[in-house]
C-alpha cells in the first residue's frame, strides 16, 4: 500500500522565493547572496508550515487530548531547514526547485547557523524526543531557554581549544514565532508576608521582589508526513517596562536599574558543562525562570476549557529532563495553592499526578545540590513549599522504619531527605513530587535501583522504570545519509521511516554479495563526502580506503578520549619500530568540545591534535595512520561524520554513561561498535550479536567494585606491562611537544604517585591492554572484506530498537497515557 504524501506546491515555493527576496532585500536572485537566499527560502517553507500548525491546533482544540510538557533546559535541536523538508516530504520538490533557479539546496543549508542550544546527549535527546512526539501524532509542547548565545564555537588555535561566542540569532531565526500575547511574569528575591484575609484564609504574599517578564518565541515541530507541528516554545526574558525617568524616587531607581540588569542577563548564555554543575547563582534564576512562565503557561491553556483544576493531571503531564528543571514540583505547588486556592493535600496529589523526573547520570560531581540560604534568598515562597514538602516526607520516613527490625532510620533520612546538611537536593525532590524516575538504559536503571537510589526504589518501587534512549532516523538517516537511506528504501520499502523495527528485513541481504557491496559502495562514498569537508577544514588528506575510526562526544574523562589517543601513540611507536608489519591503514577521527573550564579535558584537546600534527607529518609511516581533530563538532558537521564512520568508539568507564546516543546514530549508519559494556551499549550488542561488535575492557560490576575499595594501583601495571610503559613515557619525553612539561598533568592523572586513591580513576591503564587487543581484531576484521560488510549491514538491520520513536511509545503506554491527535488527511 502506498502512502499518501503530504500535498507541497513547488510552484507556489518557487514564486515565494523570488518574491521574498525581492521584499525582503530589493535584489534579484542574481544580486542575492546566499544568506539572503536561505531566509528567503526559509520564509517560504515557514508559509507551508503555519497553514499545517492552525490545523494542529484546531485538531487540538476539538480533540482536547493529554499534553505533554517536555520541560529541558537544554534542546541541541540542529539546522531546521533540511529537517523540517524531510517531514513536509517537500525535500526533494525544493531541491529540484532551486535547482531550477540555479541554487545548491547544500549551499542554502549551509547558511543556517546550528541552532545550539544544548550542551551534548542530554539536549540532542529533546530535540530527537520532539520528532517522535509529533510524527507519531501526540500533542507536545517542548519548553525551554531561548539562549541568546548557545553553546560556544570551538576554534583550534596552536592545537588548542579557543571559544567563541556562538550569536545565533544575528541574522534573526525564520522559523521562530514571537508570542508577547502570552507573556508572563516571573519573581525573584524579596520577602513572604503571611496574613489571614476576610475569609478566613491564610495568605503568602511575595514582596519586595524583582520581577522580569518572560516572552515566548515559538518553533514549530512537524511530524513526518502526517501534517502535525508541535511547539518548542522557548522563553526571553525582557524588563517589565522601560522606567520613566521623570516619575521615580532613589529607591524605585536603584530597583529598575537591578530588574532590567537581571532581564538583560537571565537568558544571556548558556552553561557550557556537561555532566557537571557549575552551581552559580544564575543558573538557578536560569530554571526557576523558566519553569514558572512554563508551568503558568500550562495551568492557563487548561483552564481555557476545563473548570476543575484537580483534574489537571488527566490533561497534562511534565516530563523533567534531568534535575535542572525540579523546581516545577514546588512551582505547580504554589500557583495550585496561592493562585488557586487548593488545599495542600488537593494540590499534591495534583503535581505528583502530573511530575515524571528522568535520571541521566550517576556521577556525583553531576547532582544538583543549592545551598539551602542561595535557594531561600531567591526564591523564598517557593522555599517554604519545598521545606514543607522534606518536613513530611521525613514524617513519612520515620513513621515507616521507626520500629523496624535492623533499619537505622537517622541513616535513611540522611540518604533522602530533601533538605539535609544546608542544601537542597534536586534530585530527591523530582523523585518525592512525582510518580514517575527513568533511567536511560537498562544498565542504568539496574544502577540506580540497585545503589544510587537504593533507599528510594525500596520505599516506592512503583515509580522506578526504564526508557532506553533512542534517536529519530528521519534526521540521522533520511537527511544525513541519502545515499543509504535510498538503498534501504529500494530494499524494503519506505516503512522504516516511521517505524524502524521494519530494519530487520534487511538481515536477508547480510549474506548477499551484491547487498554487501552496494552497502560499502555506499559507505566509500560517505567516506569521500567526509574527507572532502577534512581536507577543506583541516587540510589533512585521508585516504577513504583506510578504517574511519571515530570518536565524537563531548571531552570528558569518563569517556576516555585519552584511552584512544594514548593507543594512537602506541600504534605510531609500533609501525614505526616495525615499519615491515602488516597493518591496514587508519583514519583516526575526534571531534569534542570540553567545558569552558575544565582543563584535563582541554588538555587532552592539546594532545590529540599535537600527536596529529607529528603523525600526519612523518613521510616514514607511509600514511599508515592519520589522526583528524573535527573542529566545532556539533549537529550538522555530526550528520556527514555518522554517515561515513566504520568503527563507533564508545569507550567509557562501563558504569558511567547513563546511555549514549552517539552510538545508536552511528549503528544505524552502519558502523561496528567498539565498545565497553556500558550504557545502550549493551543492548546494542544484545540486538546486534557478539559476533558483530568488537567488546572489551572490565564490567560495570568490576568497575564499582574497584571503586567500593577505593580503586586500584596502575603503578602496578606500569611496572609490569612495558606497552603502557613506552607510551606513558612518550607524554613526557618529548615526543609530542618540545615541552616535555606540557602533558605531565595527563601523565599524572594517570600515575598520580603521591595519592594512588586519586590515580587513574577512570581506569584508563587497567583496560588498555584489553583495548589495543579490540583494535588489533577490528583491523583483521576490516581486511576481510566480506566479513566487515556483513558485520556492518548487520549493524543497520539490527538497530530498530533504538528509534526515539519506540522511546516515546514507551512513555506514552506506561507514564504519559497520551491520546493521539487526529488531523484531516488531506
Ligand atoms: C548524539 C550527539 C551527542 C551525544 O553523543 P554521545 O556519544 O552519546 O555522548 C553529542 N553531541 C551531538 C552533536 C550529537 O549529535
Amino acid at each position: 500500500m502506498k502512502k499518501k504524501q503530504l500535498p507541497f506546491d513547488k510552484e507556489l515555493f518557487t514564486r515565494s522565493v523570488l518574491y521574498n527576496v525581492k521584499t525582503l532585500y530589493r535584489k534579484t536572485m542574481e544580486e542575492a547572496t546566499p544568506q539572503e537566499i536561505y531566509q528567503a527560502s526559509a520564509y517560504a517553507i515557514k508559509d507551508a508550515i503555519i497553514d499545517h500548525w492552525m490545523t494542529t491546533q484546531k485538531a487540538a482544540a476539538e480533540q482536547d487530548p493529554k499534553i505533554v510538557y517536555y520541560m529541558s533546559m537544554e534542546f541541541l535541536m540542529g539546522r531546521a531547514f533540511g529537517n523540517n523538508l524531510i517531514n513536509l516530504q517537500a525535500y526533494k520538490a525544493v531541491k529540484e526547485a532551486l535547482d531550477e533557479l540555479g541554487i545548491d539546496v547544500n549551499v542554502v543549508e549551509d547558511q543556517e547557523p546550528d541552532p545550539a542550544l544544548g550542551n551534548g546527549g542530554l539536549g540532542r535527546l529533546a530535540a530527537c524526543f520532539l520528532d517522535s512526539l509529533a510524527t507519531l501524532g501526540y500533542m507536545a509542547y517542548g519548553c525551554g531557554i531561548r539562549y541568546k548565545y548557545g553553546m560556544f564555537k570551538q576554534t583550534i588555535r596552536d592545537g588548542y581549544q579557543v571559544e567563541v561566542p556562538d550569536a545565533w540569532l544575528e541574522n534573526g531565526n525564520p522559523f521562530e514565532l514571537r508570542r508577547s500575547e502570552y507573556a508572563k511574569e516571573v519573581k525573584f528575591g524579596g520577602y513572604v508576608n503571611v496574613y489571614t484575609d476576610d475569609t478566613g484564609r491564610t495568605v503568602f504574599k511575595q514582596e519586595g521582589y524583582q520581577v522580569v517578564r518572560a516572552i515566548p518565541y515559538d518553533l514549530p515541530i512537524l511530524g513526518y508526513g502526517n501534517g502535525m507541528v508541535n511547539t518548542l516554545r522557548i522563553w526571553d526574558a525582557e524588563p517589565i517596562q522601560c522606567f520613566q525617568l521623570d516619575s521615580f524616587d532613589k529607591g524605585d531607581y536603584q530597583k529598575a536599574v537591578e530588574q532590567e540588569n537581571l532581564a538583560s542577563q537571565l537568558c544571556e548564555v548558556l552553561y557550557p558543562n556537561d555532566n557537571h554543575i557549575a552551581g552559580k547563582e544564575l543558573r538557578l534564576k536560569q530554571q526557576y525562570f523558566f519553569i514558572s512562565a512554563s508551568v503558568q503557561t500550562a495551568l492557563k491553556r487548561y483552564l481555557k476549557d476545563h473548570d476543575n483544576i484537580k483534574k489537571f493531571y488527566t490533561k497534562a503531564v511534565f516530563q523533567l529532563n534531568d534535575t535542572h528543571p525540579t523546581v516545577a514540583v514546588a512551582e505547580l505547588m504554589r500557583l495550585l495553592m496561592d493562585e488557586y486556592y487548593l488545599t495542600w493535600d488537593e494540590a499534591w496529589e495534583v503535581t505528583v499526578k502530573t511530575c515524571c523526573y528522568t535520571n541521566h547520570t550517576i556521577m556525583s560531581e553531576a547532582l544538583e545540590k543549592w545551598p539551602v540560604d542561595l535557594f531561600q534568598r531567591l526564591l523564598p515562597r517557593i522555599y517554604q513549599i519545598v521545606d514543607e514538602i522534606n518536613r513530611r516526607f521525613v514524617d513519612q520516613i520515620m513513621r515507616q522504619y521507626t520500629n523496624s527490625a535492623g533499619i537505622d532510620v537517622q541513616s535513611k533520612i540522611r540518604s533522602m531527605a530533601i533538605l539535609y546538611d544546608n542544601q537542597v537536593k534536586m534530585a530527591h525532590l523530582a523523585i518525592v513530587g512525582g510518580h514517575s524516575v527513568n533511567g536511560v538504559a537498562q544498565l542504568h536503571t539496574e544502577i540506580l535501583k540497585k545503589r544510587e537510589l537504593k533507599d528510594f526504589y525500596e520505599m516506592m518501587p512503583e515509580k522506578f522504570n526504564n526508557k532506553t534512549n533512542g534517536i529519530t532516523q528521519r534526521r540521522f538517516l533520511l537527511h544525513a545519509n541519502p545515499l543509504l537511506a535510498d538503498w534501504i528504501t529500494a530494499k524494503i520499502g519506505d516503512g522504516w521511516i516511521t517505524d524502524l523495527s521494519q530494519m530487520d528485513k534487511l538481515k536477508s541481504y547480510a549474506d548477499d554479495k551484491k547487498a554487501q557491496d552496494e552497502f560499502m559502495e555506499i559507505k566509500h562514498k560517505n567516506k569521500e563526502r567526509l574527507a572532502k569537508y577534512i581536507l577543506e577544514h583541516n587540510n589533512i588528506e585521508v585516504d577513504p580506503n583506510s578504517i574511519f575510526d571515530v570518536q565524537v562526544k563531548r571531552l570528558h574523562e569518563y569517556k576516555r578520549q585519552l584511552l584512544n589517543i594514548l593507543q594512537v601513540m602506541y600504534k605510531y611507536h609500533d609501525i614505526k619500530s616495525h615499519p615491515n608489519k602488516d597493518f591496514y591503514p587508519k583514519t583516526y577521527i575526534f571531534g569534542a568540545k570540553a567545558a569552558a573550564g575544565y582543563l584535563t579535558a582541554k588538555l587532552t584537546i592539546k594532545l590529540i591534535n599535537s600527536v596529529a600534527d607529528v603523525i600526519n607529518k612523518d613521510a616514514s609511516i607511509g600514511g599508515k595512520i592519520k589522526v583528524v581533530f573535527i573542529e566545532d563538532y556539533r549537529v550538522s558537521n555530526a550528520e556527514l561524520i555518522f554517515a561515513a564512520a566504520d568503527v563507533s568508539e564508545q569507550i567509557s568507564t562501563a558504569s558511567k554513561e547513563a546511555s549514549g546516543t552517539g552510538n545508536m546514530k552511528m549503528m544505524l549508519n552502519g558502523a561496528v561498535t567498539l565498545g565497553t559494556m556500558d550504557g545502550a551499549n549493551v543492548e546494542i550488542v544484545n540486538e546486534v550479536g557478539e559476533d558483530n561488535a568488537f567488546i572489551f575492557g572490565l564490567s560495570s560490576q568490576e568497575v564499582m567494585d574497584y571503586e567500593k575499595n577505593g580503586g586500584y594501583n596502575p603503578m602496578d601495571i606500569y611496572n609490569s606491562n612495558p606497552n603502557v610503559k613506552a607510551v606513558l613515557n612518550m607524554l613526557v619525553d618529548g615526543t609530542f611537544s618540545k615541552n616535555k612539561e606540557l602533558f605531565r598533568p595527563l601523565y599524572n592523572c594517570l600515575l598520580n604517585t603521591n595519592n594512588s586513591s586519586k590515580a587513574d580513576q577512570y581506569f584508563i591503564l587497567k583496560d588498555f591492554e584489553a583495548y589495543l587487543e579490540a583494535q588489533r581484531r577490528i583491523s583483521e576484521a576490516y581486511a576481510d572484506k566480506k566479513r566487515w560488510a556483513r558485520m556492518a549491514l548487520m549493524n543497520t538491520a539490527c538497530c530498530g530498537k533504538f528509534s526515539s520513536d519506540r522511546t516515546i511509545q514507551e512513555y506514552v503506554d506506561e507514564v504519559w497515557k497520551l491520546d493521539k491527535v487526529e488531523l484531516p488527511v488531506k
